[in-house]
């Protein structure tokens, strides 16, 4: 059953406006009052009418207000009936999780995990409805990043591409996602909580005391190059680079192996290590492919952010340009490249506005009679040495 919490929403409808209802009844009582006294009506229908009109009473003032408000109380707390607004009155009404779920669609992936940590009702609600995830990712980015694998849940592929902090030691600033791994770490953990191939080999001989030639293709690995950098999902693929494993992933797969083959009799442990080899390698290629399309779209969208961040700059720079030049006198460019807030204005990857010009202006004009001094000292010196 859907749990529903109460939120108080804000309901903003234009304003209109009209003559009041008290206004109206009154109107209408007046023109009801006059049209009584019409010579056209007979004497003795006019005599009934004003005993009649006289045992009526005029509408009070504010008798229509108060009872169009002691209705829409009523109206407003019938759960079977839809919620009135009014711009004056914030609308209390209760909101249930499926609905919830469904307006969260509308949000940012991003803001989608910060709303998780806000509250325990979207805490709740985030962590059963797996489909708001989905479908926020899909309005984010389309076709642009595969589905997750399995083992990984929507919420779980959301804080590993849009989440920050070490999940090792949860420094607050890491964004780096190791996607061979399924894991964000800062680089002092990552270092910490990888082997080279050989060590890794090693660490399986150890905690195996059976065979187990080939196991090692059945753990997820990353190549790291010469420099100690981490190249990407895969294995080494020259002499200069290194294959690395993660320590959790080898003790997990030696448990494994161990837990399913420690009883298994002579006959039938070949059949049975053909179908579990067959089935961890598929996994493990599963994982490079889905990384390597991560790892793909991560550099697409660096590529993409960068562009956009520079073309917002020329267009500041621009911007500013043309507005310096209608300035009273008019601004040079000459002189607007040697003024320390045009400088920093033009750093910051925002498209122009004319806001962030109103606050730049002032600034400029206080610049300038410096700026125009110190440059026309430099020409006058320079025509004295020349
Ligand atoms: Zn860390």
């Amino acid at each position: 059953m859907a749990t529903s919490s109460t939120f108080r929403v804000s309901a903003q409808a234009p304003s209109v406006s009209k003559p009041s209802q008290t206004i109206l009844n009154f109107r209408a009582y007046k023109k009801r009052t006059a049209s009584s006294t019409s010579s056209e009506i007979p004497e003795s229908k006019r005599q009934k009418r004003s005993e009649e009109e006289a045992c009526r009473t005029p509408p009070k003032a504010g008798a229509a207000r108060i009872t169009k408000g002691r209705k829409k109380s009523k109206y407003v707390n019938d759960p079977d009936k839809p919620t009135r607004l009014r711009t004056t009155r914030p609308v209390q009404a209760k909101v249930v999780s499926d609905v919830w779920a469904l307006v969260l669609e509308y949000l940012e992936p991003a803001q989608l995990l910060v709303l998780k940590d806000t509250s325990a009702v979207f805490r709740e609600i985030l962590t059963r409805y797996s489909h708001t995830w989905k479908s926020v990712r899909a309005s984010a980015y389309g076709d642009a990043i595969p589905d997750p694998i399995e083992g990984l849940n929507e919420f779980q592929y959301s804080d590993l591409r849009e989440g920050k902090g070490c999940q090792s030691c949860r420094n607050g600033n890491t964004r780096k996602t190791y996607w061979a791994f399924l894991r964000r770490f800062c680089r002092p953990c990552f270092e910490s909580k990888i082997v080279k191939a050989p060590e890794a080999v090693k660490i399986m001989d150890a905690a195996l005391p059976m065979p187990h030639e080939g196991l090692i293709d059945c753990v997820p690995s990353g190549i790291m190059d010469s420099w100690g950098n981490f190249v990407g999902c895969g294995t080494a693929e020259s002499q200069y680079q290194d294959t690395v494993y993660l320590r959790s992933d080898l003790a997990a797969i030696a448990a494994e192996y161990q837990r399913e083959f420690a009883n298994a009799t002579e006959e039938e442990r070949p059949e049975r290590m053909k179908e579990w080899y067959a089935k961890n390698c598929s996994k493990v290629i599963d994982r490079f492919v889905f990384a390597k399309k991560l790892e793909a779209w991560e550099r697409d969208s660096r590529h993409t952010k960068a562009a956009d961040s520079a073309l917002k700059k020329k267009n500041r720079e621009d911007y500013y340009t043309i507005k310096a030049a209608e300035m009273t006198p008019p601004l040079s460019k000459e002189v607007l490249i040697c003024c320390s807030s045009y400088k920093k204005a033009i750093k910051i990857a925002k498209a122009p506005h004319i806001n962030s010009w109103l606050s730049l202006k002032p600034k400029l004009e206080e610049e300038r009679i410096q700026v125009e001094a110190s440059l026309k000292d430099r020409q006058t010196s320079g025509f004295f040495v020349t």
